[in-house]
């Protein structure tokens, strides 16, 4: 999934993801055989160049850590077996009901593109390249973004690209291209699969069947009551409204 957009105004934002995007339309491409391994440095450098002009931040040391994030995909994709890829930037839309915390149903509609696609022992894998801050290993047991992904295996929005029907999620992966270690190799992090971890040790899901439904049924219930209430975390770092964030002005 490209990385999430920051607010406008917010220039590390903007930087994270224009670089997030052509790393992953890089990436696209050469899985598509639009660009072979051999080309990959000239495709880079001309999408580089085709960033809109922009001031210091399109230096040489830039570039470069971009340039090791595709290469640190294509070292990680060449080690995947070709044969169990089913698609690259896959679409998906569906309707899931869950079960609200005061027990009212409510249909949501989950959306999104997922990175990449595999069939593993007719399982669903879903995988999503980071192009930013790598998490912990314990993040990712609950990433959402994830869970969500695992959720819409269940509930067969992607039948009709495959051409049967399969529901089963596996391993979910979170493959972070810049590992921070100075060289071009992705570091992976699995989430386990719905169906084999569906509470997480810790996690109270209520009367829900896994932590993923619980965490959608609880984002509708915020949606439904209105309840938008700012919280604190590692998610405000370049945050554009952080100044006028009454959680993080009540700490100064
Ligand atoms: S809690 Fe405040 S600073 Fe953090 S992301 Fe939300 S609005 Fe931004």
């Amino acid at each position: 999934m490209v990385p999430g957009t920051a607010g406008g105004g917010d220039p590390g934002g903007s930087e994270a993801t224009a670089v997030g995007t052509l790393i992953h339309e890089l990436a696209r491409r050469a899985s598509a055989g639009e660009v072979g391994p051999e080309g990959l440095r000239a495709a880079f450098d001309e999408a580089w160049a085709a960033l809109p002009a922009g001031p210091a931040w399109r230096q040489d040391a830039r570039r470069e850590r971009a340039w090791s994030m595709v290469q640190a995909w294509s070292g990680w994709d060449a080690d995947r077996p070709r044969d169990q890829l089913v698609g690259v930037e896959v679409p998906f839309r569906c309707d899931l009901t869950v079960e609200l915390p005061d027990g009212r149903p409510e249909t949501v509609t989950l959306r999104g593109v997922v990175d990449r696609l595999e069939l593993v022992d007719d399982t669903l894998v879903v995988v999503d390249y980071k192009t930013g801050r790598k998490a912990t290993a314990g993040q990712v047991q609950t990433l959402g973004q994830l869970g969500v992904y695992q959720l819409a295996v269940r509930a067969g929005a992607f039948d009709e690209l495959i051409g049967a029907a399969v529901h089963r999620p596996g391993k979910a992966l979170a493959v972070y291209l810049d590992a921070g270690e100075g060289a071009a190799r992705a570091a992976t992090l699995v989430q386990p699969s719905l169906d084999d971890v569906p509470v997480p040790d810790g996690i109270d899901v209520g009367s829900a069947p896994d932590w993923a439904s619980a965490a959608v049924a609880e984002a509708a219930r915020i949606v439904r009551d209105e309840d938008f209430v700012a919280r604190r975390g590692s998610h405000c770092r370049g945050c554009p409204f952080a100044t006028d964030c009454p959680p993080r002005g009540a700490r100064r």
